[in-house]
C-alpha cells in the first residue's frame, strides 16, 4: 500500500515536471499572451526624438499613435551601444546584434549584414512559403541594398537643399555620396575627395537571396512610402506576412530645419497620418487584430541642432499591451521573434537584447 508521504511526493513531483516544462517552453509566451496574432507590422519613423514625440502626444497632436498606445504599450528605448545613426541603428533593430555582429559601424564604415542574421531571414528559416515579407523603405543608402559601390567619404551634406543656402558643417550626404561620380559634391574646405570602397548596402545579402516578395528603397519622402505600401497591402497581407516600412521622417527635415522646427514637427505629424491611414487599411482587410504592430525610431535628434551625434533618447509604441517599460534597439529582433514562435535558444550567435513581452 502506498503511504500518504509517498503519494504527496509523488504527486508533487509530477507537478514540478509538469510546471517545468510550461516554463521551458519557447512558444508559452506567444500561446498564452498573443494567441489571435499571426503578423508583425514594424515602421520606422527615421530620427525621432522622444521627448519631441511624448511633447506632441501630451499635445494631443499625435492621435493614431496615441490610440496604438491606448490599446498597447508606449517603451522608453535608449540607444546604448554604437552610434546614434540611422545605419548601424536600424541594423541592432532589424538583427538583434550590434555592430561587432552586424558589421554596420556607422553610417560611412559598413558592409553588407552576414548573410541569415536579419529578422526575415530567421523568419523565412521557421515558415519557408508560410510567410510573406515586405522591406520598404525611404532612404537611398542608409536602410538599402545596393551592391559593391563607392563612397565619398568628406563630402559635403544636404546641398540639394535649395531652401536653405548655409551649408552646414561637413558631413555626407546621402545624395552626395551617390552624386560623387557625377563630382558634383564638394568637399570641406576644398579637401581633396577621398573616395571608399564598400561591399554593399546592410541588406545587400538578403535583397541577393530573392525571397522579399516587395523589396523597395530609396523612395524618399513618406508620401511615396505610403502609396506602395497601400499598394502591396492587400496581397501582403493575405497570408502571415513580416512587413518593415521605414519612413524618413523626420530625419530629413532635422538635418535640413533642425530638430523641435516647424518642419521637424510636420514630419512626425504626417508619419502619424500616414500611420492612421495604414491602420484604417488593415482593418478594412479585417488583419488589424492579427497583426502586432510596432513603432520605432533607429535615434532621437540632437535638441535643437540639426545633427544626431549623441541623441540615445528613442521610442518604441506597439498594440501588444504590458511590454516592458525601458528597452534598447537590441530588443526588438527577439520580441519578433518571441511574436512569432521562434526558438532563439538555438541561434548560432547568441541575440544580445531580450523580448519586452513579459
Ligand atoms: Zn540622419
Amino acid at each position: 500500500m502506498k503511504s500518504p508521504i509517498k503519494s504527496f511526493l509523488l504527486c508533487s513531483l509530477i507537478f514540478l515536471i509538469a510546471n517545468c516544462r510550461l516554463q521551458s517552453s519557447p512558444h508559452s509566451n506567444k500561446s498564452k499572451k498573443l494567441d489571435n496574432i499571426e503578423s508583425v507590422m514594424l515602421i520606422g519613423w527615421d530620427g525621432s526624438n522622444r521627448p519631441v514625440i511624448q511633447r506632441l502626444l501630451l499635445e494631443k497632436k499625435l492621435p493614431n499613435l496615441a490610440a496604438l498606445i491606448e490599446a498597447g504599450s508606449f517603451v522608453e528605448t535608449e540607444v546604448k551601444i554604437d552610434q546614434t545613426e540611422t545605419k548601424p541603428q536600424w541594423s541592432q533593430i532589424l538583427t538583434g546584434y550590434t555592430s561587432k555582429v552586424h558589421g554596420v559601424f556607422t553610417n560611412l564604415i559598413y558592409g553588407p549584414i552576414p548573410k541569415g542574421l536579419t529578422i526575415f531571414e530567421r523568419l523565412h528559416d521557421k515558415f519557408g512559403h508560410d510567410i510573406e515579407f515586405a522591406f520598404v523603405s525611404g532612404k537611398i543608402n542608409n536602410v538599402s541594398f545596393r551592391g559593391p559601390h563607392e563612397i565619398c567619404v568628406n563630402c559635403l551634406f544636404r546641398l540639394e537643399n535649395k531652401q536653405n543656402k548655409k551649408l552646414p558643417w561637413g558631413f555626407i550626404s546621402e545624395k552626395s555620396q551617390l552624386n560623387f561620380a557625377a563630382e558634383t559634391a564638394p568637399t570641406r574646405h576644398g579637401q581633396k575627395r577621398i573616395i571608399a570602397k564598400r561591399d554593399g548596402q546592410p541588406y545587400y545579402t538578403l535583397h541577393q537571396q530573392g525571397f522579399v516578395k516587395y523589396m523597395i528603397n530609396s523612395l524618399n519622402e513618406g508620401d511615396n512610402v505610403l502609396k506602395y505600401t497601400m499598394s502591396i497591402i492587400e496581397p501582403l497581407t493575405r497570408n502571415r506576412f513580416f512587413a518593415f516600412i521605414h519612413f524618413e521622417e523626420p530625419d530629413e527635415q532635422g538635418h535640413q530645419f533642425g530638430e523641435g522646427t516647424p518642419e521637424y514637427i510636420d514630419g512626425i505629424l504626417k508619419n502619424d497620418r500616414r500611420l492612421g491611414e495604414i491602420i484604417a487599411k488593415l482593418k478594412e482587410l479585417n488583419r488589424f487584430n492579427k497583426t502586432a504592430i510596432i513603432v520605432t525610431t533607429d535615434h532621437g535628434f540632437d535638441t535643437g541642432k540639426r545633427s544626431h551625434m549623441d541623441s540615445p533618447h528613442t521610442f518604441l509604441v506597439s498594440t501588444i499591451k504590458n511590454l516592458k517599460k525601458n528597452s534598447t534597439p537590441q530588443d526588438v529582433a527577439p520580441t519578433i521573434y518571441d511574436i512569432f514562435g521562434v526558438d532563439t535558444d538555438h541561434f548560432e550567435i547568441k541575440l544580445e537584447g531580450s523580448s519586452l513581452i513579459q
